[in-house]
């Protein structure tokens, strides 16, 4: 398992900017489609660090970015 913690609400903080931008929070990485694929396989933006796979030891790795 993994996740990432972000701070705020739904409506507050980066949890509220991830609601209210659902677009832009997917091309981040930050909302995955339920269907779409393993949360496991989409990359995640990281500020000042890159892209990163969620690994399901709860680390993280490198990884090229969203095709
Ligand atoms: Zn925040």
């Amino acid at each position: 398992m993994n996740l990432v913690l972000v701070c705020g609400s739904g409506t507050t903080g980066c949890h509220g900017r991830i609601e209210g931008n659902r677009a832009w929070a997917e091309s981040l990485g930050y909302l995955v489609r339920r269907g779409v694929a393993g949360p496991g396989e989409v990359p995640v933006w990281v500020a000042g660090v890159g892209w990163r796979r969620l690994t399901a030891d709860g680390g993280v790795e490198p990884c090229p970015p969203p095709s």
